[in-house]
């Protein structure tokens, strides 16, 4: 039986940031368990059922012991368990720039509004875009960013329809990012050059620097 008064974390680590415009910037990360998709090309499987029942206090100990003012709540997917909230917004009032990764298949409704959203719409190589959370991006923000996974060619004109369709380039960052087993990144960025696509191109540097490795 789990505590509802602790949140459940897969682990809590310090590395670079890897997946959004805070790229390249040392971050601290706090992998919450539990998702409810499967995404065709997940990486964190790990993160699917294992974790320690931490309190809000605990986790928020162990972030600033680590002494780094970047921290990024990720999966799994955080905002299947309530309390992520008011742990991202205890960490705001600590003066920490908090962001979240979550996998656009939950609202972002009750998220405090200093949290910067990492939003990922799930493209059809996902195996999971029918899981999509459409209302989301009608409450997208300057500071959030939008996250599109590209397996292949069929999902780059997915990004691309999505982002047109529900004006996401005016409303905040858009993130086209090769998906690393199947997409070649050399070739995502001459189609979004070609295209001339709003779109920042993103590769995962942490995978560049540390391969599938955990806890980097
Ligand atoms: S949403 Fe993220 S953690 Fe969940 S299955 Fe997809 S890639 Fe894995």
């Amino acid at each position: 039986m789990r505590d509802p008064n602790k949140i459940l974390v897969h682990e809590i680590f310090a590395s670079i940031q890897g997946e959004s415009s805070f790229n390249g910037m040392p971050c601290i990360f706090v992998r919450t368990a539990v998702c409810h998709l499967r995404c065709t090309y997940c990486d964190t499987a790990h993160a699917f059922h294992d974790g320690t029942e931490m309190s809000i206090d605990e986790i928020i100990e162990a972030v600033l012991a680590k002494g780094i003012g970047l921290v990024e709540i990720t999966g799994g997917e955080p905002l299947l368990q309530p309390l992520t909230q008011q742990l991202m917004t205890r960490l705001c009032d600590l003066g920490l720039t908090v962001l979240i990764e979550t996998s656009g298949a939950v609202s972002i409704r009750d998220v405090d509004p200093r949290v910067r959203v990492i939003l990922d719409v799930k493209t059809p190589g996902s195996g999971e875009s029918h899981r999509n959370v459409i209302s989301n991006l009608d409450i997208l923000q300057p500071h959030y960013e939008v996250k599109f996974v590209i397996c292949d060619e069929a999902d780059y004109e997915f990004a691309k329809k999505v982002s047109t369709e529900h004006r996401l380039y005016e409303k905040c960052t858009v993130l086209f990012s090769p998906e690393a087993q199947s997409m070649n990144p050399t070739l995502l960025a001459e189609w979004i050059v070609r295209d001339k696509i709003k779109a920042r191109f993103q590769i995962q540097l942490h995978k560049v620097l540390w391969g599938d490795r955990t806890g980097v």
